[in-house]
């Protein structure tokens, strides 16, 4: 790691922080009538993340609010050394920002035992006013992305400019992946690993935290040997 850049991570919810993503789990569990073919089109790139995530909340009554809000916090686990990670990173005075394509009416109960800077996350946001659950999309896609994101996470990262930081994603899948092109070095799995394969980004591929735990240690300690696979 540059000894003259700042460390900064951005990490993902679903998948990531979290050991299945929720999203998927919950269309899963409530299995809403037209669902999987949305989900085969975000996947396809048939359709943009954020309309996919659009279309396949607005297939589910808000009615519906506590009961998926109740069966994700009794079912999502969360992936081990998280709380180990956040300590390492605020011992180190490593600014680390969760950067989401979730939803915060599960992502905000599940993260409040972190005591996590509510300015340090990012993530989606959903309205229970109407019929059927309409998904709010705060951090849209800048007019440096094209991928219509929903959360654009390239967006945020580009706030903290290259030449000034040195640039940790952590993920997992499908909305990680233009996040990961522009960052200095990625912590993958899942999908995300194989798409790290496939374009040769420097990447780290983690099971649980601890695994980022050890490479961390090892980039803050320049006299130690470091190994990025690629
Ligand atoms: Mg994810
Ligand atoms: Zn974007």
């Amino acid at each position: 790691m540059p000894q003259d850049k700042q460390p900064i991570v951005f990490c993902d919810f679903d998948g990531t922080i979290t050991l299945s993503d929720n999203i998927v789990a919950i269309m899963k569990h409530f299995d809403p009538p037209g669902c999987e073919q949305i989900v085969n089109d975000i996947v396809s790139g048939a359709k943009s993340i954020r309309q996919g995530v659009g279309e396949m909340f607005a297939l589910l009554p808000s009615s519906l609010k506590e009961d998926i809000t109740q069966y994700v916090l009794n079912t999502a686990g969360i992936r081990p050394g998280f709380a180990e990670l956040l300590k390492l990173c605020r011992e180190k005075e490593i600014p680390f920002y969760v950067t989401s394509g979730g939803i915060d009416f599960f992502l905000r109960p599940l993260l409040a035992p972190f005591d996590i800077e509510e300015s340090h996350i990012f993530c989606n946001s959903a309205d229970f006013a109407g019929e059927r659950i309409e998904i709010v999309w705060p951090h849209p896609c800048d007019e440096h992305c094209k991928n219509d994101c929903g959360m654009c996470k390239t967006r945020v990262i580009r706030r903290f400019p290259e030449d000034r930081y040195f640039r940790m994603l952590i993920g997992d899948s499908i909305t990680d992946f233009e996040g990961a092109k522009l960052a200095d070095l990625v912590f993958a799995r899942s999908h995300l690993a194989t798409r790290c394969r496939e374009l040769g980004l420097p990447h780290h591929e983690y099971d649980t935290f601890f695994d980022v735990i050890r490479v961390l240690e090892t980039l803050a300690n320049p006299g130690a040997p470091e190994s990025v696979t690629s």
